[in-house]
């Protein structure tokens, strides 16, 4: 198998939500968590997502893992890599985005690399160099009071300079709506001038169309899930790849027994909980009880496993915002949380055990938290239930054939739970 688009996300949300924008795109495409071992077993795929968690992580660190997130990538046959960063380029003049981009560009030989965490469909627009969130500035966005990565800056050239050790130039919209051959042209003077990254204005999805069109032209790119449509869409266009439905590889029934857990509080999960109470057996989890020891988790998973042959079953620990802020004023917000991720993935872990092979999970951190404990080395793309929530095949997992969806809270419509389960047979 030769991949015809490798990626590296600096987390695992970016990483699905680019896994998914490529299977839109056409692209057959497994999100793998963390750099997976070198005898990965894929099926015939297009595309690989490898999900870091490397955003906010000391800068060389994130610069190793990359490294070898590339070098697997490139021992796949992948001709390009996308470095996928977050669409208002989260990052601090320590990094990390230049110094990995840095260390990708000295890897692959090329001379300048393409940037631009452009999105227009979600309202991430580059121009002048500067990006907008939404019809503001980036500086003067809700991210310059982000609690790890404020954004004071809305130029990027600046930004990418003071964070890479080459200089960083601009690709302007004007040169973009010119087409590839401008792009290339003034790819060729800025490189001629000794700078090594360009960041490329786009404001519309045909500008990411050309910039992931002359992209492909280099080993490395940097940017958001719009570039990688650019990338998708030029590697379809061009018939390097030849598209495909997103569910042609992950349609296969699986069976078995099915299972929700909810973990998240948001006010879309909480609806999406009291719809499914008319089509399955649902369990509310004492928080209080889950916080204090394991026999609430026990006690669950006896419950589930009486009712499991007769059809899907939820679990939910999720309560109202009064009822978090009065647990996490006993127990402290940060060990609240996690004793009930942990107790959801004890949850999971069980459910697995007892035959569950349709698994949908609610919560972002609740997610992350169950698939680590499962120890899923990667998942294939498959069809979306929700806008951003693909069905997810487990790929290389020690139990076998499974289904996932994993949702984070304010994802999906009112029947969420019953949508999943009916594209996951
Ligand atoms: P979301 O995607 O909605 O943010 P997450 O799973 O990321 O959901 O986060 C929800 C957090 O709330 C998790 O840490 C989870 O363990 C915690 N949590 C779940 N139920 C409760 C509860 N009843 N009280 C307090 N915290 C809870």
């Amino acid at each position: 198998m030769t991949l015809a688009l490798g990626c590296i996300a600096d987390d695992y949300t970016g990483a699905s939500d680019l896994a998914n924008t490529l299977t839109r795109c056409g692209l057959r495409t497994v999100q793998t968590i963390g750099v997976p071992s070198e005898d990965l077993a894929l099926p015939e795929v297009d595309a690989v997502v490898v999900s870091l968690k490397s955003r906010s992580i000391e800068a060389g660190l994130a610069v190793t893992r990359s490294r070898a997130a590339e070098k697997w990538l490139r021992g796949r046959g992948a001709g390009h890599v996308l470095f996928k960063i977050c669409s208002t380029f989260d990052s601090t003049d320590a990094g990390n985005i230049g110094p990995v981009m840095d260390a990708l560009r000295a890897d692959s030989g090329d001379a300048i690399v393409l940037v631009t965490p452009a999105f227009p469909e979600t309202g991430r627009t580059v121009y002048q160099g500067n990006l907008f969130v939404g019809s503001v500035p980036l500086n003067e966005s809700p991210l310059k009071d982000h609690p790890l990565n404020p954004m004071h800056d809305s130029n990027l050239v600046r930004v990418l300079t003071r964070q890479s050790k080459t200089k960083a130039g601009l690709v302007d919209l004007a040169d973009i709506a010119r087409g590839p051959e401008a792009v290339r042209a003034r790819l060729a003077d800025l490189s001629g001038k000794g700078i090594g990254a360009a960041i490329a204005d786009a404001v519309f999805e045909p500008d990411l169309e050309t910039i992931g069109a002359v992209a492909l032209d280099h080993r490395v790119s940097v940017g958001a899930s719009g570039l990688g449509l650019g990338l998708a869409r030029a590697l379809v266009a061009s018939h390097r790849v030849k598209s495909n439905a997103p569910n042609a590889i992950s349609n296969a029934p699986v069976g078995g027994p099915a299972a929700c857990l909810a973990g998240s509080c948001s006010q879309a999960t909480l609806r999406q909980i009291a719809n499914a109470e008319r089509a399955m057996p649902v369990l509310h989890l004492d928080a209080e009880q889950v916080v204090t020891g394991k026999a609430e988790a026990k006690r669950a998973l006896a419950w589930a496993r009486e009712r499991l042959k007769e059809g899907p079953i939820l679990i939910a620990s999720s309560s109202t915002p009064d009822q978090v802020t009065a647990l996490q004023a006993r127990h402290g917000r940060d060990a609240a949380g996690h004793a009930i991720e942990q107790a959801m993935a004890d949850i999971a872990e069980g459910l697995v055990q007892s035959g569950v092979r349709r698994l949908v999970v609610a919560g972002g951190e609740t997610s992350g938290a169950v698939v680590d404990r499962l120890g899923i080395p990667g998942f294939l793309v498959g069809a979306e239930i929700a806008a951003g929530v693909p069905v997810l095949r487990a790929v290389g997992a020690k139990d076998g054939e499974m289904l996932l969806a994993l949702k984070s809270g304010n994802f999906g419509g009112p029947e969420f739970f019953s949508d999943a389960l009916k594209l996951m047979r």
